[in-house]
């Protein structure tokens, strides 16, 4: 119920911990996080941020991009196996998503039949493997098969991808579900509200519905289900004092 993502010149892992932390009013039953070292490495859990937070500490992380999640379980069990980030069948990406697919049945029989192999009951799972699914058959850039996917898609959402073969850029999307993005110097923060931003940046933008935004280390590019070029806006948030 809870997204993050940051990508910049910190450690992405505390960011994302705290992140998660201050997203926990939203109410969830699983957590997890995926960084990007030599390649992806993924952490999650049913239960609290804190007991992922224990898992995880002390394990030296270097990365400095990253996306966490809070789970509210809708189609499948709350546990270890269900819980974000889910990832494509040859392991190069990885997906936060919070809403529902609801044609998540018909998508994941049409890919079982292409062979794909699902380890989760989640509609989440799906996506990720529609997308790496198109990049096989196509020549498409992950953001392309993002949107191709998305257009394929009913439902809610708000996703964040990682990608191995692109280190320094995340896929943000959204349709239904809140995404907000912080823009910071040379960095840039991703959740579900603007609370756990607040503390590095005041420049906030609201994704619209039927937006991805293609956001790396210095720059941030926003389109439309059509790819047409969107000019997001800047809100500068005030001071609460
Ligand atoms: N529908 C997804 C799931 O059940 C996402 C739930 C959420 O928004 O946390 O895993």
């Amino acid at each position: 119920c809870g997204i993050v993502g940051y990508i910049g010149h910190r450690d992405a892992w505390p960011v994302l911990i705290k992140g998660l932390k201050q997203l926990e009013y939203r109410g969830y039953d699983s957590a997890g996080i995926a960084l990007l070292e030599d390649k992806i490495v993924i952490n999650k859990s049913k239960g609290k941020v804190a007991d992922l937070e224990l898992k995880t500490e002390g394990s030296q992380f270097q990365s400095k991009i990253g996306i966490g999640h809070t789970r509210w379980a809708t189609h499948g069990e709350p546990n270890d196996i269900n819980a974000h980030p889910h990832y494509s069948g040859n392991q190069k990406l990885a997906i936060i998503h919070n809403g529902i697919i609801e044609n998540y049945q018909a998508i994941k029989e049409a890919l079982l039949l292409k062979g794909h192999q699902f380890v989760s009951d989640t509609d989440t799972e799906i996506l990720i493997h529609l997308i790496e699914e198109i990049q096989l058959r196509t020549k498409f850039d992950l953001q392309e098969a993002v949107r191709a996917a998305l257009k394929q898609v009913i439902g809610a959402y708000a996703l964040v991808i990682l990608n191995e073969d692109n280190p320094g850029q995340l896929i943000a999307a959204r349709k239904g579900s809140p995404l907000v993005i912080g823009v910071g110097k040379g960095e840039y923060f991703i959740a579900s509200d603007a609370t756990p931003i607040l503390e590095y940046t005041r420049n906030i933008i609201y994704l619209n519905d039927d937006e991805i935004a293609s956001i790396n280390y210095d720059s941030l590019e926003v389109v439309n289900l059509d790819n047409d070029v969107q000019v997001p806006y800047i809100h500068e948030l005030e001071m609460e004092i």
